[in-house]
């Protein structure tokens, strides 16, 4: 038995001939660019963030990178972030020649450590802390970081927050004994409709998710050139429009969304079941749900991540049983390549590091099989008795 880290074909089946007409009725339409499947989009979203608006972008990468070009965020500025995520998170603050600092993880959660951030903002003299122009915290692997603490140190510093929702649409979070939605907390919510992303379409796209009319505004704006006329620039801005196809095919997989979570987060139960009855309590560390009772999605699994020391020979061995699994991430960023101008060496963000070493994600993805799930188990089991 197969078991692939991801199979997007059993959500398909139900819904690719909704798909396939309504692809076929925006082709037939000829609006192509922008009009009313993006509008609507913008609406549902926000609807179901909790936000006063969304406005639809071309990827979850842009949808950070308009969010820092609307903070005016350029040469000089320093953008914190978490040290442990995908390459887009830091990608975009050094794209605008602004400086990435840094921050450790909470080793339980694999979010930015809101301790090690108050340090890092402590450490800094009031000069350099006057060029922080935002906190980027990233829900990995579908939980929120901690918001509530996040909010708290931005709030004391006047920083703006970036919430890096990619792996994280619909995960839910606590706030004042309120339960609040990923990207209803920070300033910026930043989407990725990849088609690895819980809610995908067939090809790139992203939305930004905001409470504030005024930066909604300028999002539209910066998204088409800066210019509300054409050829008429007011600020510059860039080519960050979301394609209609994917807005709609994103339109007709949304009602879908919770019950793909639904899915997800049985198939981490059953996991977690699973790997408490192997006896591999010592060998594998299951993942954390902070707030696991008190709501419907306090993880949305968009990666079922395990730790384990012997991380590499297991994903070995694994792939020989035609199991895969990945690794996000191998690296953190102050030992990527790209970033050693930066002056990062190991050592500098031990929580990170360990992360980089240990972490392994298991299929979880809705439509696999229990049958599959104990294929895993089985194997994980195997490979510890060999
Ligand atoms: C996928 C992802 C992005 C980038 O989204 P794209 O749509 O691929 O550009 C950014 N941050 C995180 C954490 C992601 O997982």
């Amino acid at each position: 038995m197969k078991v692939p880290l991801l199979d997007l074909k059993p959500p398909l089946k139900d819904l690719r001939d909704e798909i396939v007409e309504t692809v076929t009725r925006v082709i037939d339409s000829t609006r192509y660019i922008m009009g009313p499947e993006i509008d609507e989009l913008e609406k549902e979203i926000a609807e179901y963030c909790g936000t006063e608006d969304a406005v639809g972008v071309s990827s979850g990468t842009d949808a950070l990178l308009i969010s820092l070009m609307v903070l005016e965020v350029g040469p000089g500025d320093i953008v914190l972030t978490s040290n442990f995520s995908f390459f887009a998170t830091a990608g975009v603050v050094a794209r605008l020649n602004a400086t990435p600092v840094f921050v450790d993880i909470d080793p339980e959660t694999f979010n930015i450590d809101p301790e090690q951030l108050r340090v890092t903002l402590a450490e800094m003299d009031e000069e350099r802390r006057k060029r922080v122009k935002a906190i980027i915290p990233v829900h990995l692997y579908g939980q929120c970081a901690d918001m509530a603490e996040i909010s708290k140190i931005a709030e004391n510093f006047d920083i703006p927050v970036i919430e890096d929702c990619a792996q994280a649409i619909g995960a839910e979070c606590k706030i004042d004994g309120q339960k609040r939605c990923a990207g209803s907390i920070g300033d910026f919510g930043c989407f990725s409709f990849f088609p690895s992303k819980n809610l995908g379409g067939i090809g790139d796209g992203g939305i930004v998710t905001v409470n504030k009319s005024e930066l909604a505004e300028l999002l539209r704006l910066k998204r088409v050139h800066g210019g509300e006329r054409s050829y008429y620039h007011r600020v510059i801005g860039g080519n960050f429009r979301l394609d209609p196809i994917q807005a709609a095919v994103v339109r007709i997989k949304l009602p879908h969304l919770n019950g793909w979570h639904e899915q997800r987060q049985k198939n981490a139960q059953n996991y977690n079941k699973l790997f408490a009855e192997s006896g591999l309590n010592e060998k594998i560390r299951t993942p954390l749900i902070m707030h696991p009772k008190t709501m419907q999605n306090p993880h949305i699994f968009n990666q079922y991540v395990i730790r384990t020391e012997r991380r590499d020979e297991l994903q070995s061995f694994l792939e020989a049983q035609g199991i895969a699994s990945g690794v996000y991430y191998p690296i953190p960023f102050h030992l990527q390549e790209c970033f050693q101008f930066l002056g990062g060496k190991k050592g500098d963000f031990p929580a990170s590091e360990t992360a980089a070493k240990e972490v392994l994600a298991l299929p979880v993805y809705p439509g696999m099989t229990t049958g599959m799930q104990e294929r895993v188990i089985e194997q994980i089991k195997a490979f510890h008795l060999s």
